[in-house]
């Protein structure tokens, strides 16, 4: 009986986690009800399709070009509405869910939205989905995705304004050549 239980408990997990934890669901974003063009690019209304195209183009140039190149591009999500967005379980505009994928608001159409998404994707690459998510500081993490990204916004809240200041105090001192290297030792 016992056996049984855990058999069925453990068959049940995938279906645990996709109800109750939705981030999952990038793995599988058509279930969401989004439709994936092809691999990178997922879109609930298809009809903006086209501006989806060079949003992701632009920001994967420009991480190439003024940090270093993404080895495998992520899969991205362009939601138009909230409740595409909230269907992977998110109320910030942007998200990236380790090198899985990144989820884009209605809110975060702009260029500098996914640079900053992107780049949290170049993190996880570079330093391990496991370590950048719970070793790296969130200095280095968030400061480097706002500066790096070059967010318009002068003032960020609090904290993040902190995190921007002290990536850049270091990003000085290391240099481009070094970042990933030394990156590693934080
Ligand atoms: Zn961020």
């Amino acid at each position: 009986m016992l056996k049984r239980i855990l058999i069925v408990m453990l068959l049940s997990l995938p279906l645990v986690a996709w109800a109750f934890f939705k981030p999952v669901r990038i793995l599988a974003p058509e279930l969401a009800g989004v439709t994936c063009i092809n691999e990178h690019i997922c879109i609930d209304d298809p009809s903006r399709l086209a501006e989806a195209s060079d949003l992701y183009q632009s920001a994967l140039q420009f991480v190439a070009s003024s940090i270093s190149e993404i080895e495998r591009p992520p899969r991205v999500v362009f939601c138009t509405t909230e409740i595409c967005n909230e269907s992977f379980g998110f109320k910030a505009a942007a998200n990236a869910i380790g090198t899985f994928g990144i989820v884009i608001s209605p809110r975060a159409w702009k260029p500098y939205y996914l640079r900053h998404e992107m780049i949290h994707h170049l993190q996880k690459e570079r330093l391990g989905n496991f370590r950048g998510w719970l070793v790296t500081p969130n200095w280095f993490i968030e400061g480097m995705a706002y500066l790096l990204s070059e967010d318009p916004r002068p003032e960020l809240p609090e904290q993040l304004q902190q995190y921007r200041s002290q990536f850049a105090t270091w990003y000085q001192q290391v240099g481009k050549e070094q970042l990933w290297q030394e990156a590693a030792k934080l």
